[in-house]
């Protein structure tokens, strides 16, 4: 453990700046004092406590690498990632919620809004005014959004909306999403359609085993007239979503580390209080094993991510460098919960550590925002030059 009571067997710490460990120390004691002591009801709840968004806000969880103008953080990457993990540690659900505002909906209207649309929307989606979301998948695109059939018509004074979008975190407790569809020249175009405009709905997905605390829905779109000047103007095809998934990626690939600290530390201290046969399981090679691969491979994600960081706050990293971490980040992270699990024996399945909370939560982050196969194949691809996945 570092000075700040953390995982951190390289002395990462030492390749942070003092504002790097504020950031980390206040996100911290934020989930300590606001999410710890709840996100486990919560969870066995299903239930999204939506007065974390306006706290989200206050914090400074949403947008952080946005420019101060917009109400945003104006920090760089590293920053993005210690708050993405910390919040991480404590859920990934709470995560979820955190990224979607961030990377899904503010950095879109950041990067391909106009000035209007980043002035009337950014400052109320930082303070947690407004919660967004992000309306890529549909029922049946999901690792192949290129193929989506929503789609818009030009009716001179506004566009028509007509389709629908599944799996979206936060739709049913959103005032605002961002929406991809694709206009009569076939062409993806990204919309911001409020609620409470005629004709759409946001029908909530319940049942879920993973992410209880985040809420996920669907977005209908039935002739939705959608005002010109909510178009996003300055990105068109692919690589407007791409654009957005690439930021959120690169938040995943910290915060699942988070997790994986959080099961490593909870299975390091469970080992060394847990007696059998007369003595700490920790003292059994089997048990040594567990824990060292854990440590291990925690290492070598967190040198990963923080090189990661080092070549976003440079506009250096490529959307396949950063499909490997958010790959190999939440494959770890699985890993050590999955081991983790084994090491507090039966107590692992309760509520009473956060384990299988996690364990559940990764089957979500391991598919969304790109499959761990997808990603796989990402990086078959930039290795090859051949794409195998089309
Ligand atoms: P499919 O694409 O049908 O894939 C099924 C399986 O086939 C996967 O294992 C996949 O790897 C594999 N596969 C598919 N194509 C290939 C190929 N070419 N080669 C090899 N294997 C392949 N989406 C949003 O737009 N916004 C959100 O906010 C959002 N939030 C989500 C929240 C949750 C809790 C979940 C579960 C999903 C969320 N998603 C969201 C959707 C998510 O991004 C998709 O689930 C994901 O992209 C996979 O799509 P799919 O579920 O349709 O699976």
């Amino acid at each position: 453990l570092n000075a700040a009571g953390f995982t951190d067997y390289y002395d990462i710490d030492g390749l942070l700046t003092e504002e790097h460990k504020l950031i980390r120390q206040s996100i911290r004691d934020f989930v300590k004092k606001e999410i710890s002591p709840s996100i486990e009801k919560w969870a066995q709840d299903n239930h999204f406590p939506s007065e974390i968004v306006k706290k989200f806000g206050d914090v400074g969880a949403f947008g952080p690498t946005i420019p101060t103008e917009y109400g945003g953080g104006g920090l760089d990457y590293i920053s993005y990632g210690l708050i993405m993990q910390e919040i991480e540690r404590g859920d990934s659900g709470m995560r979820s919620t955190a990224s979607v505002q961030g990377s899904l909906v503010m950095y879109p209207i950041y990067a391909y809004g106009s000035e209007e649309q980043r002035k009337k929307y950014l400052p109320k989606l930082a303070s947690g005014e407004w919660l967004g979301c992000f309306g890529l998948t549909e029922p049946d695109h999901g690792s192949n959004p290129g193929g989506m059939v929503t789609n818009i018509k030009d009716m001179g004074d506004y566009y028509l909306l007509n389709g629908a979008k599944l799996w979206i975190s936060n739709s049913p407790e959103a005032q605002v999403a961002v929406v991809w569809a694709k206009n009569e020249q076939g062409r993806i175009k990204g919309l911001i359609v409020e609620r409470g405009m005629e004709g759409f709905t946001t029908p909530e997905i319940h049942n879920k085993w993973s992410l209880r605390a985040s809420c996920t829905g669907e977005l209908v779109f039935d002739n939705v007239k959608v005002p010109k000047e909510n178009l996003l103007p300055n990105v068109e095809g692919l690589r407007g979503p791409l654009g957005c998934l690439d930021s959120a990626r690169y938040g995943i690939a910290w915060g699942a580390i988070g997790v994986a600290i959080d099961c490593y530390e909870s299975a390091l201290k469970y080992s060394l209080e847990r007696e059998q046969f007369g003595k700490p399981i920790a003292a059994f090679q089997l048990q040594q094993k567990k824990l060292a691969e854990m440590i291990t491979e925690i290492t070598k994600a967190q040198l990963m991510v923080w090189r990661l960081g080092m070549l976003k706050n440079e506009g250096k990293a490529t959307s396949a460098q950063i499909s490997m971490a958010k790959r190999n980040s939440v494959d770890m992270a699985l890993q050590v919960a999955r081991e983790a699990r084994q090491i507090h024996g039966g107590m692992g399945i309760t509520g009473e550590y956060p384990i299988m909370r996690h364990m559940m939560n990764l089957e979500s982050v391991i598919t969304y925002e790109g499959t761990h196969d997808i990603h796989l194949l990402i990086t078959g691809a930039d290795i090859t030059g051949i794409q195998a996945f089309k």
